[in-house]
C-alpha cells in the first residue's frame, strides 16, 4: 500500500491552529474534509477530530478550548456546531458551506469547489 498524506504521521495535531471538519457523508460534508485536509498539507491549519469531541476525550475537549480553532459545517444540520457547543466549546470560527451559496445534494465535489472554498478558509477565516 503506498503511503498517503492520510498516513503520514500522526493526524491528531494540537498545534494552536486547527481545522475540524463535520466530515459528512453528502457532497458538502466531502467539501468540509478535503478543505480540512488541503489546509492542512498547506500548513494553514493542523487537522484534528471532531470524532474526539462526540466520544468526550477530555485531552482534545481541553485542547480545543483554548486553540484557534476553525469548524467546517457542510449544511444548517449543524452537527459539528452541536457537538462543540455540547462539550462547551464556545470559542471557535465558523464556517458553513451552504452560507457560501452550494446546496446540499446539488453540488459535484470538484477541485474548483474545494480551491474556491479553501480559499475562503484561509482568507476569511
Ligand atoms: S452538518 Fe450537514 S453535511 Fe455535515 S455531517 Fe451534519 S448533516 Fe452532514
Amino acid at each position: 500500500m503506498s503511503t498517503t498524506d492520510n498516513q503520514k504521521g500522526c493526524l491528531c495535531d494540537n498545534g494552536e491552529y486547527i481545522v475540524i471538519a463535520c466530515s459528512g457523508s453528502c457532497d458538502l460534508g466531502q467539501v468540509t474534509d478535503l478543505v480540512a485536509r488541503k489546509l492542512r498539507v498547506n500548513k494553514i491549519r493542523k487537522m484534528n477530530c471532531l470524532a474526539a469531541v462526540g466520544a468526550d476525550i477530555k485531552p482534545t475537549i481541553e485542547m480545543f478550548k483554548t486553540a484557534n480553532l476553525l469548524l467546517i459545517d457542510g449544511c444548517t444540520v449543524d452537527c459539528g456546531k452541536k457537538i462543540l457547543e455540547k462539550a462547551g466549546i464556545n470559542n471557535y470560527k465558523y464556517m458553513r458551506i451552504t452560507d457560501l451559496g452550494y446546496i446540499k445534494g446539488q453540488t459535484p465535489v470538484t477541485n474548483e469547489v474545494i480551491e474556491i472554498v479553501y480559499e475562503k478558509a484561509t482568507v476569511d477565516y
